[in-house]
């Protein structure tokens, strides 16, 4: 580990992310706030994971503000406890508890900071930061229909028996749409799963918090916001105070040469014509589910980009763990003739592509994603309607919300009991979406929310206000502190 002698004067926080992007890059952008805005310096503490090229190019880069200190923790080795079957947040959830085992000594090195900001997976801090003295705040990345289903996990937990799948009705968190069993998150599908322990006691820990931040608006999640703040459930538990403070997205990200090349071609095209694919940092699909999406691309005719990635009929997030990091030749694996039919319609990029880039871009017009938290929050802040293609964890229920109450998203259905989404019914959503009368509509409503998004986040915004308030809160404590020594 590395720690920077050169502490400023500033007042000092800590960030601790878990590994994938979805939680460093949120972290990240909240950091950087904090040092820009409030006048923060910030040591970003990174769990060591296995190289992703994606992650570094992000975490090493010369835009970052000088008081933001990018600090990697010393790598943990889990090898012995993992195995081929090990789910996707288990694995995230041992490195962490591997990971943090000298967090104490790290954090009296950096000479006690102010307070430390987590994510909802390394809540092994609350303990290390109670002996400490240091007062911790959950930084919980996904949406706040979550956050509420979180708090609620363990009361539910208690009170059903069985799988919360085989419930007959909608789980009703109190004060909050009900939401279906189908759209649960994967994590809480199996109870007797390891994951599913895993996440009930991370969200169990919540409560533990000084506040919680919340990546979300007043106008995006109303009703997930009130029910924390004024249903009786929730007051009587009582849960932290929470901050909404977003949409907190990546703002600039490097682009590489492969980047440079998809800009030069969006250049090109016409205002709002095309449509961009990608899956997220960790999304993959199988064998017969990208025939059937790059056939149903190709009959639609509307540009595209498509970020592909090598199929695997093993596991949706089979990419989580080393995003961006395979360099492969979609030839191999897209129909035979794909790339050469579609030339000129569409861009093929293997493996990743500056997202926040493309969706600001005017060419792109429709954003076909996996809906994990991040690249909704990036579509709707670039003003861009979504094809709601979940993959794994939450992203069923915010497919759903994202495409039922919000009005910013549509969702293409598989034939009744088939596996995959065939090729015409992605070709007939992709054709909604860009051109038809349903494009139009979620268009002009996801227009609404990226001025609302603006509007929140600027100088005296209620998101910017939030953030304020909390910084001042730090600083004040700071000065008491001064005075009384
Ligand atoms: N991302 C990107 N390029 C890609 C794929 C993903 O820049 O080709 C970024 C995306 O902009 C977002 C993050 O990776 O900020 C993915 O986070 P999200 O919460 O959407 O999903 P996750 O990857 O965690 O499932």
């Amino acid at each position: 580990m590395v720690v920077s002698d050169q502490y400023s004067k500033k007042p000092h926080l800590a960030v601790l992310p878990s590994p994938g992007m979805g939680h460093i890059i949120p972290l990240l952008e909240l950091s950087k706030r904090l040092v820009i805005h409030h006048g923060f310096h910030v040591s970003f503490l990174v769990i060591t994971t296995e190289a992703s090229a994606a992650q570094n190019q992000l975490l090493r880069s010369p835009t970052l503000p000088p008081d933001l200190h990018v600090i990697d923790l010393p790598p943990a080795d889990v090898s012995h406890l993992i195995t081929d079957d090990t789910l996707v947040l288990t694995h995230l959830c041992l490195i962490v508890r591997e990971s943090l085992k000298p967090l104490r000594s790290i954090l009296t090195q950096l000479d006690r900071p102010k307070a430390l900001i987590i994510d909802p997976f390394t809540t092994e801090a609350f303990d290390v930061c109670r002996d400490l003295s240091i007062p911790v705040y959950s930084f919980f990345t996904p949406s706040t229909s979550l956050l509420a289903f979180s708090l609620y996990l363990p009361t539910l937990d208690r009170e059903v028996e069985g799988e919360f799948v085989d419930m007959p009705e909608p789980v009703q968190v109190p004060g909050c749409t009900p939401m279906r069993t189908e759209d649960l998150l994967d994590q809480v599908r199996n109870r007797k799963n390891e994951e599913y322990k895993w996440f009930l006691y991370h969200v169990s820990r919540l409560k533990m918090a000084t506040g919680i931040f919340a990546n979300s608006w007043e106008d995006l999640e109303p009703v997930s916001l009130r029910a924390l703040k004024q249903t009786r459930f929730f007051q009587d538990m009582p849960i932290p105070p929470v901050h909404s403070v977003g949409p907190l997205i990546k703002e600039t990200e490097p682009l590489t040469e492969s980047d440079k090349e998809i800009m030069t071609w969006l250049h090109k095209q016409p205002c709002e014509s095309v449509l961009f694919v990608s899956l997220g940092s960790g999304g993959t699909l199988s064998t017969e589910q990208l025939t059937e999406l790059a056939s149903g691309l190709e009959m639609s005719q509307q540009r595209f980009v498509l970020v592909a990635r090598r199929p695997t009929d093993a596991s949706a997030s089979a990419a989580f763990f080393n995003v961006g990091s395979d360099v492969n030749d979609p030839a191999a694996y897209l129909p035979e003739g794909f790339t050469k039919r579609t030339e000129g319609v569409g861009l093929v990029v293997p493996s990743w592509a500056a997202q926040v880039a493309v969706l600001r871009h005017r060419s792109t017009g429709g954003f076909l994603s996996h809906c994990g938290w991040n690249s909704s929050l990036e579509s709707i802040v670039h003003g861009v309607p979504m094809i709601a293609w979940p993959l794994y964890t939450e992203q069923r229920m915010n497919a759903t919300m994202l495409a039922e109450e919000v009005g910013v998203a549509m969702k293409p259905v598989a034939r009744g009991g088939e596996r995959v989404i065939g090729k015409e019914e992605i070709e007939r959503v992709v054709r909604l979406v860009m051109e038809g009368e349903k494009g139009k509509v979620m268009r002009r409503r996801v227009k609404e929310l990226q001025e609302s998004a603006r509007n929140a986040l600027n100088h005296g915004g209620s998101s910017y206000d939030s953030l304020s308030l909390v910084a001042e809160s730090w600083k004040d404590e700071l000065a008491h502190e001064v005075l009384e020594m």
